[in-house]
């Protein structure tokens, strides 16, 4: 199979630096309101600060994969002393927590890096964060050509088996709409 370039982009994420200010989820879901900017609400963000003030917890999750079925085993992290709970650092939107859905339809969000057009220089969430919690790095990649389509192929299937088809084509269509106005 043929390689083709790609580019891996990173947030590093020095979480012992966060204050919870909750810029970066402010941000996010500015960035990504319809249009752009007409609103905020942290809950639609696809950056979530996991909180514990009486323990000084702020941890930064970055929404990842959509998983149709929780874990059937739960883990608990230690670091420093604090104890982190259950699925902390999970970035799945799953069936057993709201996090990283979309408050009204219940579908799932995906950070997205801020792909725009033209393209910012760097995420939303990086340039807003002041205390340098969230470090922006690319890096180039060979990887096999047609990879990437059957990772969507498995994606959209997913979301198909969940959400049923007429749901997600009612949401593409949507989309689709509010994209070409
Ligand atoms: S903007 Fe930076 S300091 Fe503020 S909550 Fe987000 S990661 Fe933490
Ligand atoms: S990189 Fe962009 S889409 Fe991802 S969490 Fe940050 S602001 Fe949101």
């Amino acid at each position: 199979m043929a390689k083709i370039k790609k580019t891996i982009k990173t947030i590093k994420i020095d979480a012992d630096k966060c204050n919870g200010c909750r810029g970066c989820e402010i941000i996010c879901s500015a960035f990504h309101a319809n249009p752009k900017y007409s609103s905020n609400n942290p809950a639609r963000s696809r950056i979530q600060v996991i909180t514990n003030r009486l323990q000084n917890k702020w941890l930064p999750v970055f929404a990842g994969e959509y998983t149709a079925a929780e874990c059937m085993g739960r883990d608990k992290y230690v670091i420093d002393g604090k104890e982190y709970d259950e699925c902390d650092f999970c970035r799945a939107a799953c069936p057993s927590r709201d996090l990283f859905k979309e408050p009204d339809s219940g579908l799932p969000l995906k950070c997205d890096m801020c792909e725009d057009d033209p393209p910012q220089e760097k995420p939303m969430c990086v340039q807003v964060c002041l205390n340098d919690v969230l470090v922006y790095e690319e890096r180039e990649e060979e990887v096999e050509e047609g990879v990437e389509m059957e990772q969507v192929e498995a994606g959209v299937g997913s979301l198909i088996d969940k959400y049923g088809l007429k749901k997600i084509a009612d949401t593409v269509a949507r989309l689709t709409q509010k994209g070409s106005s």
